[in-house]
């Protein structure tokens, strides 16, 4: 008889923290960028507290990992996740998580190879290189796949992919919905293109096997500064 695993579908709870850019905004920063970036000196500050807390980071492909096996994680886990691949994952964030010892997945579009403010396809390599990043896809050039014809959804899914394994040299599992638009379709869609796990935004801290695909995640505002950020930490 095949020993069952007593922790299968024990409920994992090891929070996904979602950011975009960390910049400092100033008065010509606008709209979407406003709303989602955050300061270095708040980034900052929340990695400290991680460190001087014991926190311990994860990749998501690792975390997804442990869901699928049914292991049990440790508490004191965090994911963080970057959208875009914008340059300041290279500039600014890097720096600060090399400073703490923590680690990061970060979502590319390698179809833009350093237009619209993204990484080249050379600093990609470059921080992947450091062993504190993940690489995990987010298209090509960021469509929203619930609205583009199958063939066009699957050549981003597929085209990114590939394009990713082939710089690094190693797979690329994890993938990130551009705009968060996925219908149940498109979940199948990046699970048939080889994809084992995608994240999404979403309140919960559980993470169970039947949502391998929909992996909700937390966003940071920089409006959290401190208290804000604790609360989601601990909040499952
Ligand atoms: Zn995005």
């Amino acid at each position: 008889m095949t020993p069952r695993n007593i922790f299968a579908g024990a409920p994992c709870t090891t929070p996904i923290l979602m950011y975009h850019e960390v910049i400092e905004v100033g008065p010509a920063t606008v709209g979407e960028q406003r709303a989602f970036s955050i300061t270095p000196r708040t980034f900052e500050m929340q990695m400290r507290y991680l460190h001087d807390h014991n926190y311990q980071t994860v990749f998501v492909r690792d975390v997804a990992a442990y869901v699928r096996a049914g292991k049990r994680l440790p508490q004191r886990l965090v994911a963080l996740t970057f959208d875009d691949g914008t340059v300041d994952v290279a500039e600014t964030v890097l720096p600060i998580l090399k400073k703490f010892g923590l680690k990061a997945t970060i979502y590319v579009n390698p179809g833009f190879d350093g237009v619209n403010d993204r990484m080249t396809l050379d600093k990609i390599k470059k921080v992947w290189v450091s062993g504190l990043i993940e690489v995990g896809s987010h298209t090509l050039t960021h469509v929203r796949l619930s609205d583009v014809p199958p063939e066009q959804a699957v050549a981003e899914l597929k085209g990114s992919k590939s394009l990713l394994e082939k710089l690094l040299g190693a797979p690329v599992v994890s993938f990130a919905y551009p705009f968060g638009a996925r219908t149940e379709e498109t979940m199948h869609l990046v699970e048939r293109q080889g994809y084992k796990n995608a994240v999404i935004s979403g309140l919960s801290t559980q993470l169970s096997v039947e949502h391998l695909f929909d992996l909700p995640r937390k966003s940071i505002f920089e409006s959290d500064k401190i208290a804000g950020f604790v609360r989601k930490l601990h909040e499952r």
